[in-house]
């Protein structure tokens, strides 16, 4: 299959997927998402491949979903304005697809540099390890717009839950450093050494024993099941897909409609008060 928004490739045993709309700074349409998913699934399947790196070209891991994913001149930000529609679009493409990298049975390393905010942070943080450069940002601003938090509701998950609120409430970033210091990421490197060391790590890996590292990460993941991750999770997106109904939400958009005529500018006023 030709790829228009990623590249993929196979190499030595590690597939790379490589989000690749760097001049979108990433942000994820609905075809990167079918992309990213169909590579996700030939990984899987494919004997000689032993680890996963999900990386981004560009200064940008993900800025999150593109919010030109639904046409805006329908009158509605989504392509289905009803909450049927809305939910088993975002059920499909925000949760499913994206939670597939998590319960994948090999492990998949990501490659973050730059800004790895809102569902950028919620894919990262569907892989199994993290290496950073020293100028990654994260963070999850959707509260801006009125959203509960993303669809993938990692973050207490990955942070302690005091960050976590810290985040989400006030949409800020941390930096790569702070987020090392509470073990969300594995390792920070220089951004000039981030492809090199993430290789390093994938090359280890793939030197271990494939099912036994298979075992390790259901054992991991499956821990976290008792504790209640699975289920959390999904009772946060229909709480997210809710809060996409709230007067609150639908101000935001509004006011945010009639002073911006792009996304850009969109952006800069949602994000310039604060
Ligand atoms: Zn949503």
């Amino acid at each position: 299959m030709n790829f228009e928004t990623i590249l993929y490739k196979k190499e030595d045993g590690i597939a790379t997927v490589t989000m690749n709309r760097p001049n979108k700074r990433n942000a994820q349409n609905g075809r990167m998402i079918e992309e990213m998913d169909i590579a996700f699934v030939d990984a899987e399947r494919d004997k000689t491949v032993k680890v996963v790196i999900l990386a981004a070209a560009g200064s940008t891991f993900s800025s999150g979903h593109d919010l030109n994913l639904y046409p805006v001149e329908e009158g509605a930000l989504y392509r289905a304005p009803d909450v049927e529609g809305k939910w088993e679009y975002e059920r499909d493409y925000f949760f499913d697809k994206i939670f597939r990298t998590w319960n994948m049975k090999k492990p998949v390393i990501a490659q973050v540099q730059g800004h790895c905010v809102a569902a950028g942070f919620m894919v990262a943080n569907m892989c199994d390890l993290i290496v950073a450069a020293d100028n990654a940002l994260f963070g999850d601003p959707v509260v801006r717009m009125g959203a509960a938090s993303t669809e993938v509701f990692c973050h207490p998950w990955v942070v302690p839950a005091r960050i976590a609120k810290e985040m989400l409430i006030t949409g800020n970033t941390i930096d790569a450093e702070r987020a090392y210091q509470f073990g969300m990421v594995n390792k920070v490197v220089p951004l000039e050494k981030l492809e090199e060391e993430t290789l390093a790590l994938a090359q280890h890996i793939a030197k271990m024993p494939a099912f036994t590292v298979s075992m390790i990460k259901r054992s991991v993941n499956r821990t976290l099941d008792r504790m209640g991750f699975t289920d959390s999770i999904n009772s946060h997106f229909e709480t997210h897909v809710l809060s996409h109904w709230t007067n609150e939400a639908k101000t935001l958009l509004d006011d945010s409609r009639k002073q911006s005529s792009n996304i850009k500018e969109f952006i800069s006023n949602r994000d310039g008060k604060f």
